[in-house]
């Protein structure tokens, strides 16, 4: 009985449609995250939280990190390319580079390194920042480091202290200027890169970000461009150093179609060049191997219609078709993949606060009484007589009584008392009127848009623009589902919204199989016990959602937790990043702590010498307004 719960819960949510293996639902009734896909072991991750707010009294949200997830994502990634090479008797290596902007957090980068040894992978860096870090990390022995994005003297510069330290750094030319700086600077320092050139495909990508690629793409260098190159170096003597040859037409590539034409045609340019006699050693396919959000595998916009392994097939299949039709030496590929290796690893945690009503159910009406005007009568009148055969035509005239009352209420001939009695009882006629839709299973626009309208809205203790920005700023579909009570059937429907003061914080679309739903199932908030927690989790945040995440009302970064599942299914906190505080806040915002109880204090004083408070209140104001710079950004 239970047990079939459950999978009906597991199918509301689609969690086997998106989690790819990763997370489930345990007997309790609780989210489970696996180490890998397949894997036996598991960590209750409502233990986990219950564990950080009750053992070390550390309070929602949080960012659960599952370094593991990582390592895994890596290896399926690299075992992909394995068994392409394999079946299709493709003679280049694999050199798979993480992109440092998907998600540049040392946490992140040191685990891909530490763990990624036997896999050699290396980085990719996209501004200085980026490449600084990269240089102070150790790399495997044969992993590459490359440097892409618009570049300066100084981002060269450092790229050439890389090559000094032993690194094997690939400086890619985005713009023919780059090149010519490259080539000055090598010459005045004697230290030479690897040099990689970008190129414009013809083909686009699919989905959001399409645009990336083909001929108005922001990057790359044109045909022309390329051969310009080419002739430049070979008169410095430098053409040796061109190792590389790179494009990327953009993330979250839908359609595996566009794969295929990008692959073909970069083959061809490769393949061309190195009829040149240009030695090109490493062809590098860029990123955007897609993630599936919303678990349709379709070429919906939050979605793929591939896997890894298919993606890989693919790649592999077209260059070698074409490097053996042209007669050339298959390159080592490098893949500069970071969405799908990084967003499985973090699930961010929130808790419900309190319901945002449309209307109260728990404010009683007044008794009608014979002072009341007209319309209120009617208005009870309906809702005394809605049945399941008059509810739309009751519906219907309850919205003209509606605006009726707020027409009389505008020329003064309504009480606020009125006013208020009637919206409460046009509300219950839609409650009503929507509870018989839902029986006779009517699901037409009209009574679709009143179920949106009625939906619960639940205050979640988070803030969208920090912890999913992409949810805001793109429209981009997370799943989001309770950590608990996933033995129940959730009853409710609701929209979400946020704590910062901004009416786009919210969200109103949900991942589903066939559509985007409007609301979301959850368990009814208003029949938990007093003080009892609900935790909801917003999933695959771990590709750019860190990065891009903003301060938004200085709402800060949340407590961070890093989980190991150990070989007998333990999980172990390894590490603890503790949330911003108020403090941290006013820095970002250019305020000096010490300087704002200073001012504070001044106007206590100012308040003293006037008679209006007394010393010992104003003492302890000082003292409150200087603890509470301590705290949390978030309610507590
Ligand atoms: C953003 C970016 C990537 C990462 O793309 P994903 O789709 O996240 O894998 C790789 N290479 C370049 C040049 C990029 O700009």
């Amino acid at each position: 009985m239970k047990s079939t719960t459950i999978e009906e819960v597991a199918q509301t949510y689609g969690i086997e449609n998106w989690g790819a293996g990763y997370f489930g639902i345990n007997r309790q009734g609780h989210l489970i995250v696996r180490p890998a896909k397949g894997d036996t072991k598991e960590a209750d991750v409502f233990e986990i939280v219950q564990d950080l707010v009750e053992q070390r009294k550390l309070s929602s949200p949080f960012l659960l990190r599952f370094p593991q997830i990582l390592e895994s994502q890596l290896n399926r990634l690299c075992l992909a390319y394995e068994a392409a090479a394999k079946e299709y008797e493709f003679s280049g290596g694999h050199f798979p580079v993480f992109p440092m902007k998907v998600n540049p957090r040392r946490e992140v980068v040191e685990t891909f390194l530490r763990d990624g040894v036997k896999q050699s992978i290396g980085l990719e860096a996209g501004s200085k920042a980026e490449l600084y870090a990269a240089l102070s990390l150790e790399q495997p022995p044969e992993s590459l480091l490359i440097c892409n994005g618009f570049k300066d003297e100084t981002f060269i510069r450092l790229a050439l202290l890389g090559v000094q330290a032993g690194k094997r750094v690939v400086v890619v030319v985005e713009k023919l200027n780059e090149l010519k700086m490259i080539i000055r600077l090598a010459k005045e320092t004697g230290v030479t890169p690897l040099i990689g050139l970008r190129a414009k495909l013809y083909s686009r990508g699919s989905g959001k970000w399409a645009a990336s690629g083909g001929e108005a793409a922001k990057f790359g260098l044109t045909t022309s461009e390329i051969l310009e190159c080419i002739r430049l170096l070979r008169a410095d003597g430098m053409i040796e150093s061109l190792k590389l040859m790179h494009f990327h037409i953009g993330s979250q590539i839908t359609d595996v179609k566009r794969v295929k034409n990008a692959m073909k045609e970069a083959a061809r340019v490769y393949a061309k060049i190195r009829q040149m006699k240009v030695e090109i050693e490493y062809l590098d396919i860029g990123g955007g191997l897609g993630v599936d959000y919303d678990g349709s595998k379709t070429t919906f916009e939050a979605s793929i219609n591939y896997t890894v392994e298919e993606f890989a097939n693919n790649v592999v299949y077209m260059i070698k078709s074409v490097c053996d039709d042209e007669k050339v030496p298959h390159p080592h590929l490098v893949t500069e993949s970071g969405r799908v290796m990084t967003a499985y690893h973090a699930i961010f945690v929130t808790s419900i606060r309190d319901e945002i009503e449309t209307f109260a159910e728990d404010i009683a009406v007044a008794d009608i009484d014979d002072d009341d005007p007209q319309v209120i009568y009617e208005l009870k009148s309906l809702l005394d007589g809605i049945n399941s055969k008059n509810f739309r035509e009751y519906y219907h005239d309850a919205l003209d009584d509606k605006d009726e009352l707020h027409t009389q209420f505008n020329l003064g001939l309504v009480s606020l008392e009125d006013r208020a009695k009637g919206e409460v009882l046009f509300w219950e006629i839609c409650s009503k009127a929507l509870q018989f839709a839902h029986a006779a299973e009517l699901h037409d626009d009209e009574f679709e848009a009143l179920r949106r309208i009625l939906a619960s809205k639940y205050l979640c203790n988070f803030s969208l623009f920090r912890s999913a920005p992409d949810a805001w700023a793109i429209g981009q579909l997370f799943p989001i589902m309770p950590i608990h009570k996933l033995d129940e059937t959730p009853t409710d429907f609701a929209t979400l919204v946020d704590v910062t003061c901004d009416s786009d914080g919210c969200i109103k679309k949900f991942v589903d199989l066939k559509d985007v739903k409007q609301v979301l199932e959850l368990h009814d908030f208003n029949a938990l016990k007093p003080n009892e927690p609900y935790y909801l989790a917003i999933f695959l945040v771990g590709a750019y959602q860190e990065v891009m995440g903003s301060f938004h009302n200085l709402f800060g970064l949340p407590n961070e937790a890093q989980i190991v599942i150990d070989a007998d299914g333990r999980y172990h906190v390894t590490k603890l990043v503790p949330a911003s505080k108020i403090s941290d806040m006013l820095s970002f915002a250019r305020y000096d702590k010490t300087q704002c109880v200073e001012n504070f204090r001044r106007l206590l004083s100012s308040q003293i010498n006037i008679g209006k408070l007394d010393a010992s209140k104003a003492s302890d104001a000082i003292q409150q307004y200087e603890a509470a710079v301590g705290g949390s950004t978030y309610l507590e």
